[in-house]
């Protein structure tokens, strides 16, 4: 294993069964990215059992343990894309309307997969 100071087990575990099977190289450059964001990441959507995931109508990186969403906005978000980019994430989702606290960013690092989206991608909520 590896040293982890940024982000708790419960964070990144499913939300509805509490099952964490986020990946290893993907928990990696998340925090390759916190270290360089230097300032608190709150995640509100980390692993997601196949079950929960089919529920929320979601691609299935959360499923894969590839992916995070990220509450955060305004000047952050945009530096947050920033290092997300250069640290390897190749899948960025945008919701940057509605309340300030409503804001987040997805990130993923899924590879392209035949018939979905090519890699790296961008889209927005
Ligand atoms: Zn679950």
């Amino acid at each position: 294993m590896f040293k982890n100071d940024y982000f708790l087990d419960r964070e990144l575990a499913c939300g509805c069964c509490g099952k964490n099977l986020f990946k290893d190289d993907t928990l990696l450059r998340l925090i390759r990215v916190r270290e360089r964001f230097a300032k608190p990441m709150v995640i509100t959507s980390g692993y997601r059992c196949p079950a929960y995931n089919v529920n929320l109508n979601a691609t299935m990186s959360h499923a894969s343990g590839q992916a995070v969403d990220v509450q955060v906005a305004l000047g952050r978000a945009y530096r947050l894309i920033q290092i997300a980019q250069e640290e390897g994430f190749t899948g960025i989702g945008v919701r940057q309307k509605g309340s300030i606290g409503s804001r987040f960013l997805h990130l993923d690092d899924l590879g392209s997969i035949p018939g979905e989206r090519m890699r790296p991608t961008v889209w927005s909520y």
